[in-house]
């Protein structure tokens, strides 16, 4: 057995579990030789494996790894993590206080060793920092998300002043997730909605402010639910939760089954959800960022009102014209949305066409007046949600914004974003996240590529290109002015009455029918024809074929609210309402902004808030779809590899040296392989490298030495010279 010093953890050694791996002394014996530990528990960074390329061993090692519960693993500075589905008690504060200050290399994989060493690049570079968690749903994203914020609000100094700002950056997320999250069949708690989230530092690494920015919230989950699937939490949090009195008030039973809203997935208990304690959390959560009472008397009637609305019904009078049968629900949502009952009735059943400068009112048939309705619900709900994130917002903005301080702040952003989806049926929404999802690959390589460059110049080694797919040509297709999709999608929003799905789908295969990337059923040749269908195109995104139907890209994207009923609800007393929906919308002649087009817009910018800051990665896989312990998919895995394009990260990360290391670093760990160098080096340590290296016989092609580390080109070498360590 072998006593070593602070393990230099980056090794092929055998972490056993890592409170095993970091004894109390931060030092730990292992009675196995490296080689074994190896072979049982896999190599902690990917670009130690000898076979880099082969898909099998990247998952052997994540299978190996994942049977010892070590759930993290390195592709150079990525993290990937395999959500556990159970506690390993593995971010406590002894475990944020063992990741602080030491070298990203000197303790094993840890989602905290990413924390500290964004934090301290921070500090010390002053330089603003991005980490990007990505992976599909259920992949543990916001669990992570919210480990990183822990770590930042426990680890850090406090301000001098305004210290609630760290309890308000921690309480935003129940609020948030309370609103935006919902039980879905993938995930208990998913996130319908993407998340980018700047934290603001002071010159002392503080924590002073913060920002959120939200994305394309599903708004149709508030009219519709799958089976199996629920509503957002907050509906069912403010019936099981909220007082007798308060529900008295927005005349609600606590019953879920009352409200046609909350039905139509079937299962408004889940057993790993608490709906009635995260409410006390939610109620506390909003105190702390700053509601009042009236405004949170506010918030909740609007929560109530969307509940009201679902249980509005119409039957038909002779001229088959809807009209309102549910009096009590209409009552109970002109109070709540403080709106007149008359405007809201004939809001609801018909339809304001204004046509040469005179108004005229049409009567809705049932159908047209059900999707009124519900197209109110959302527009009330969705809007409240951008309401909140700003509100959030306000709480979060540094009081400090004005004094000499403010301008020396840094950015820590985290970004927890929807993962590339591929279902059964794809469509606007999975066309939407898989092109924000192609964005954030382009980004990726292009940042990715672009650090190995500089590090290797800043080492002064030459650097070889490497050959990598490149996917601006997906991108491209996508978003181009005039001949992209979404140009094109949004052309046939301009023709109401006349276009259909499926004239934007002949449209598409006129204009970009040569594209490599784009297919149809009637593009396809006889071969790949089969399993396409004619309301149907084909995307070849980065990570995989997708087939989207065309079915509802129209409606979606134009997102049209009728104009009765956005009068009505300009004409709310209720503040926030009134704050959600503005009167400039009413006499603005423009068109709104189509879904799509807002939401490649917001992309743009996420994009260059990202570019202009230095990136961290955390990749995280989901291991199965039961959502328990223990259990290893591996076809799940294979395809979950393949969509976070790790086989092309590990190949770029080793298109030159698979390995680098600090001269100092380097030194320590090795120096008594070497007499000359043992027990101390006196001179310089790349010369002591040097010496090490030549008696350790490393050939010429097997390793360069740059200004501050040295490079070693294949595992194999390192392996060598670490096993001769055991012997
Ligand atoms: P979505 O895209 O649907 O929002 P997500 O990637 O954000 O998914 P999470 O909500 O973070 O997924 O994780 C899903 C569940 O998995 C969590 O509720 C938790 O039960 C479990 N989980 C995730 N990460 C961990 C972890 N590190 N340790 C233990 N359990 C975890
Ligand atoms: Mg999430």
């Amino acid at each position: 057995p072998k006593c070593r010093g602070r393990g230099y953890a980056n090794f092929p050694e055998g972490e056993l579990s890592l409170p095993e791996a970091l004894g109390s002394d931060g030092v730990r014996v292992t009675m196995e030789s490296a080689l074994t530990a190896r072979d049982r528990v896999g190599v902690q960074d990917f670009v130690l494996l000898e076979n880099f390329t082969s898909e099998a061993a990247f998952i052997e090692n994540l299978r190996r790894r994942f049977r010892e519960n070590l759930i993290y693993t390195y592709i150079g500075p990525v993290l990937v993590s395999v959500n556990p589905y159970r506690d390993l008690q593995i971010y406590s504060r002894q475990h944020m206080e063992r990741y602080r200050g030491v070298s990203f290399y000197e303790v094993p994989p840890h989602l905290f060793a990413v924390a500290d060493t964004v934090y301290r690049a921070l500090r010390t570079e002053r330089r603003d920092q991005a980490v990007m968690i990505s992976g599909e749903s259920g992949a543990g994203k916001t669990e992570a998300t919210k480990r990183l914020l822990q770590f930042y609000a426990e680890t850090c100094p406090a301000p001098e002043r305004g210290g609630a700002v760290r309890d308000r950056l921690l309480q935003s997320n129940p609020v948030l997730e309370a609103f935006g999250n919902a039980k879905t069949l993938r995930n208990d708690n998913s996130s319908r909605f993407g998340k980018y989230m700047d934290v603001q530092f002071d010159f002392k690494g503080a924590p002073v402010g913060g920002h959120i920015l939200s994305y394309l919230l599903e708004k149709s989950r508030v009219v519709h639910q799958n089976h199996g699937e629920r509503n957002f939490h907050v509906f069912y949090q403010l019936l099981e939760g909220g007082e007798e009195e308060t529900l008295r008030r927005l005349g609600l039973e606590r019953n879920p089954q009352s409200y046609l809203y909350l039905v139509k997935g079937q299962c408004a208990k889940v057993s790993s959800i608490n709906d009635k304690s995260d409410w006390k959390v939610v109620r506390k959560a909003l105190t702390v960022i700053d509601f009042t009472e009236d405004e949170v008397e506010d918030l909740l009637s609007i929560v109530a009102s969307v509940l009201h609305l679902g249980n509005i019904h119409f039957a038909a009078d002779e001229e088959s014209n809807a009209q309102v049968t549910t009096e009590n629900q209409l009552k109970y949502l002109t109070r709540l949305l403080s709106v007149e009952g008359s405007t809201l009735r004939e809001a609801l059943t018909h339809r304001k066409i204004i046509a040469k400068g005179e108004e005229l009112l049409s009567p809705l048939n049932l159908e047209q007046a059900a999707y009124a309705r519900d197209a109110l619900a959302k527009a009330v709900y969705s809007r409240t949600f951008t309401w909140l994130v700003g509100k959030i917002n306000r709480s979060l903005a540094s009081k400090d914004a004005e004094s000499p301080s403010w301008r020396s702040t840094t950015v820590l952003g985290l970004l927890d974003i929807y993962g590339f989806e591929v279902f059964q049926h794809n469509s606007f929404e999975q066309f939407c996240i898989n092109y924000c999802n192609e964005k954030l690959q382009q980004l990726f390589i292009e940042l990715t590529l672009k650090s190995e460059q500089e590090e290797y110049e800043a080492e002064g080694i030459a650097w070889e290109p490497v050959q990598y797919f490149n996917n601006k040509i997906i991108c491209d297709l996508v978003e181009e002015k005039f001949k992209g999709i979404i140009s094109i999608l949004d052309e046939e929003c301009l023709r109401p009455g006349e276009a259909t799905d499926l004239t934007f789908l002949e449209k598409l295969e006129d204009t970009v029918k040569h594209h490599p990337h784009f297919l149809t059923h009637k593009l396809a040749d006889q071969r790949t024809r089969k399993s396409l269908g004619r309301g149907e195109f084909r995307l070849l995104h980065y990570a995989g074929e997708v087939t989207y139907s065309v079915t509802g890209f129209l409606d979606k994207n134009n997102d049209l609210l009728f104009r009765n009923l956005k009068e009505t609800m300009c004409s709310s007393k209720n503040p926030i309402m009134s704050q959600c929906f503005d009167r400039n919308e009413l006499s603005d002649k423009k068109r709104p902004e189509t879904v799509a087009t807002q939401f490649k817009m917001s992309l743009l910018q996420l994009v260059e808030i990202l570019q202009s800051k230095e990136p961290a990665y955390v990749r995280c896989i989901k291991p199965n779809d039961a959502k328990q312990p223990g259990r290893f998919d591996e076809v799940l895995i294979r395809h979950q590899v393949k969509y976070l394009g790790l086989m092309e990260n590990l190949r770029v990360r080793r298109a030159g040296f698979a390995y680098r290391r600090k001269y100092e670093a380097f030194l320590q760990r090795y120096k008594s392989l070497c007499p000359e160098t043992w027990p101390t080096w006196a001179g310089r340590p790349q010369d002591g490298v040097a010496v090490l290296v030549r008696h350790l016989g490393y050939k010429p092609e097997e390793y360069k030495m740059g200004r501050t580390k040295i490079f070693i080109r294949f595992p194999k070498t390192l392996f060598a010279t670490e096993d001769a360590l055991e012997v």
